[in-house]
C-alpha cells in the first residue's frame, strides 16, 4: 500500500495510473476503521483497478469541539487493517494540505432544505463542514467512482447534491449499513461507549425496529412519539426519532401508503451522539 501526505504525491500517481486506462475508487473517512468501512473498501475493489481510501478527521464538519477532540484516533491499527484488504492508497493528509488557507472564510455552500432538517438542524454548519471537505477530495481524488455508507443517510443525499452541484464525473455508490450482532450500527464513535451503555446502544436498533413493525397509512405521530419513548426509557437524550420521505427528507406527519419512507434516529447516551437509519419502503 502507497501512503501519501500531500495532493501533488497523490496526484502524480494517479495521473499515471489514470494514463493507463486504471479506473479508482474511493472510500473517504475520518479513521478509527471497522468492518463498516472495510465493507466500502471491499464494494470499491470489486468495482475498480485502484482503491484509495482517505483518513482525515475534517475540523470543519464538527459543530461541537468537544467531539472533534475526542474523535478517536487510531491510525497504526488503520495501517494494519487497510493492508489486510489489499487497499492500494492510503491518502493522509494534514489540515494544511486541505486548507491551504485556513478553516476560517471558507466559502458557504447552498444546501437548501437539506441543512435545515434532521442532523442539519441539530449540527449547525455540520453540512457546510462535510461539503468543504467532500468537494476538496473530490477534486483532488477524481475517482471515477465513489463509496459512502447508507449509515450516514443524509450524507448521502448531501453528496448525491454536491456531485450534480460541481459537475462532477464521480459516481456515487451507496453501500449497506454494517452492523453488530444486536444491531448497533457500526461507528467509529462506539469505540467511547462504556460496556454499559454499549449494550443499551442496541436499543437504537430496536427503535427503529418498532418503527417499521408499526407503520401504517395515516397520523405517524404515535409511532415516532413511541420510538422517541423507548429510547428515553433507556435511558437516551433523543435529538430525534423521525419518519420521512426516503427521496426528500421532508418529514412525514401523515402517510399516503405509498410515499417511500424511511426511520431516522439521533440520540445520545452520555456524551457520545449516535446516529442510524433504516429505510422501511422499497
Ligand atoms: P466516517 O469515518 O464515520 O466518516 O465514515 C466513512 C464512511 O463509512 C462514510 O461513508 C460512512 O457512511 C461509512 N460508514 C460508517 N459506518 C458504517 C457502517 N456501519 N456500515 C457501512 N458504512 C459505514
Amino acid at each position: 500500500m502507497l501512503i501519501f501526505h500531500t495532493i501533488s504525491e497523490l496526484q502524480t500517481y494517479l495521473r499515471s495510473a489514470r494514463k493507463k486506462g486504471l479506473k479508482t475508487g474511493f472510500v473517504p473517512t475520518m479513521g478509527a476503521l471497522h468492518k463498516g468501512h472495510v465493507s466500502l473498501l471491499q464494494q470499491a475493489k470489486s468495482y475498480t483497478d485502484i482503491t484509495i481510501c482517505s483518513i482525515f478527521v475534517n475540523p470543519t464538519q464538527f459543530n461541537d469541539l468537544n467531539d472533534f477532540k475526542k474523535y478517536p484516533v487510531t491510525i497504526n491499527a488503520d495501517i494494519e487493517k487497510l493492508l489486510g484488504f489489499g487497499t492500494d492508497i492510503l491518502f493522509l493528509p494534514s489540515v494544511a494540505e486541505i486548507y491551504p488557507n485556513g478553516t476560517t472564510d471558507l466559502p458557504h455552500f447552498e444546501l437548501g432544505f437539506l441543512e435545515t432538517v434532521l442532523e442539519g438542524k441539530y449540527r449547525p454548519g455540520h453540512f457546510q463542514g462535510v461539503y468543504q471537505v467532500m468537494n476538496r477530495l473530490l477534486q483532488i481524488v477524481e475517482a471515477d467512482d465513489l463509496f459512502m455508507g447508507q449509515k450516514d443517510y443524509q450524507q448521502c443525499m448531501i453528496i448525491q447534491h454536491l456531485i450534480k452541484q460541481e459537475n462532477s464525473n464521480t459516481r456515487l455508490h451507496i453501500a449497506p449499513t454494517l452492523r453488530e450482532e444486536d444491531g448497533l450500527a457500526m461507528s467509529s464513535r462506539n469505540i467511547r461507549l462504556s460496556d454499559a451503555q454499549r449494550t443499551t446502544a442496541a436499543y437504537i436498533y430496536k427503535a427503529l425496529q418498532q418503527m417499521k413493525q408499526q407503520l401504517h397509512q395515516g397520523d405517524l405521530k404515535n409511532i415516532k412519539e413511541a420510538a422517541s419513548g423507548l429510547l428515553t426509557y433507556n435511558g437516551f437524550i433523543v435529538d430525534y426519532t423521525e419518519l420521512a420521505n426516503a427521496s426528500t427528507l421532508e418529514p412525514l406527519d401523515n402517510w399516503n401508503g405509498t410515499d417511500p419512507v424511511v426511520a431516522l434516529i439521533a440520540a445520545h447516551l452520555g456524551e457520545v451522539r449516535l446516529i442510524d437509519n433504516m429505510v422501511l419502503t422499497h
